[in-house]
């Protein structure tokens, strides 16, 4: 049986690098200064130290400035909305990044309130209000991460977009509904799924390109694929309950004896027998994972660029 063809995320991202590096270093050499990232944390949450060790490390190895205001997870929704302010006004920062999930702590609209906070022109993961409405009408710059990354990893692998059958597995503000209208805008004829969609394997079938983002391990079996379709796998879980990682794996799989020392992996949305009937198919970790962080690296560039080009504003009389 063929096996589907992997589409390696980290190959993508790192001719990205090499791509983007010397924009980075020629912006520092015209500028006198590297463009900067600057990013929130608040609280304890362990993932989200995760991810931003690995934002700070990329961003240093990338040649940017990058630092982080760390706030313990008693910060008030006023103090973090201070700290954005902070780096809105801030000449060093180009691109702001505030690490979600905020503490539940700090209220149910407090998430959307600090993205709005954010200076549309430094808003470098695009889920401000503005962006997103840009993004609607096909005029955004700043465009949501993992998104990107997605097209950005379909269109150098040569997947053809226009004209496909394109089905999104979750309507998240953050990937779902942002994945959808990228697709859109690139002639995809896309429909959107959810927790309360009819048929679900059904339409999913219908797709040229499936993309699945709905936080589920190995949810997207088989008879969700149309053979020969393009599958990627956004979902990003944490998996420690040994009968679902049984349920991913055949007895004695390298990732399951790796499982039983470490008690813990990390799996995708999409069910690994996938790879029997999907044409192309992206891996987890290593696949959709190092875009998100190499668009967030495009981004601050292109925000340093943008903000650097703007004229300055002069006030008569001085
Ligand atoms: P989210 O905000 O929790 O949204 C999940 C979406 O999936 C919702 O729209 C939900 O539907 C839908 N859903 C959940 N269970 C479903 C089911 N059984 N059937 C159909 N739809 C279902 O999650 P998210 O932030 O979009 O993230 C999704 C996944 O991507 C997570 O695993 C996350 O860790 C991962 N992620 C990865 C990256 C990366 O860099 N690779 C970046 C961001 C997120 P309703 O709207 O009806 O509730």
């Amino acid at each position: 049986m063929t096996k589907a063809r992997r589409l390696e995320g980290q190959v993508v991202a790192s001719a990205m690098r090499e791509e983007i590096k010397p924009a980075v270093a020629a912006f520092a050499a015209a500028h006198g200064r590297r463009p900067g990232l600057g990013i929130v944390l608040v609280g304890d949450d362990p993932a989200s130290h995760v991810y931003v060790k690995h934002k700070l490390k990329a961003a240093e190895e990338w040649g940017f400035y990058a630092d982080c205001a760390r706030m313990p997870a008693s910060a008030s929704l006023d103090d973090v909305l201070a700290a954005v302010d902070r780096l809105n006004h801030s000449p060093i920062h180009d691109g702001i990044l505030v690490q979600a999930p905020l503490p539940k702590a700090l209220g149910k609209d407090a998430t959307q309130r600090v993205f709005d906070a954010i200076a549309v022109e430094k808003d470098v993961d695009g889920f401000a209000a503005e962006n997103v409405g840009l993004l609607s009408q096909n005029r955004a710059t700043l465009v949501a991460c993992t998104p990107a990354g997605v097209i950005e990893m379909l269109v150098r692998e040569g997947v053809t977009i226009a004209g496909a059958r394109a089905v999104v597995l979750g309507r998240s503000d953050i990937v779902g509904k942002p994945m959808a209208l990228l697709l859109l805008h690139r002639d995809a004829t896309v429909t959107v799924c959810h927790s309360r969609t009819k048929d679900l394997a059904a339409i999913c079938r219908e797709a040229d390109i499936l993309v699945a983002a709905i936080g589920r391990p190995g949810f997207v079996t088989p008879e969700f694929v149309k053979p020969g379709a393009t599958v990627v796998d956004v979902g990003i879980n944490q998996v420690t309950d040994a009968q679902v990682a049984a349920s991913l794996y055949p007895a004695g799989h390298t990732r399951l004896v790796n499982f039983a020392s470490r008690g813990t992996m990390l799996v995708g949305d999409v069910h690994p027998r996938v790879e029997d009937v999907a044409g192309a198919m992206t891996p987890v970790p290593g696949g959709v994972g190092p875009l998100t962080i190499t668009m967030l690296m495009k981004n601050t560039l292109l925000a340093a660029q943008n903000r650097s080009a703007k004229p300055v504003a002069t006030i008569p009389g001085q």
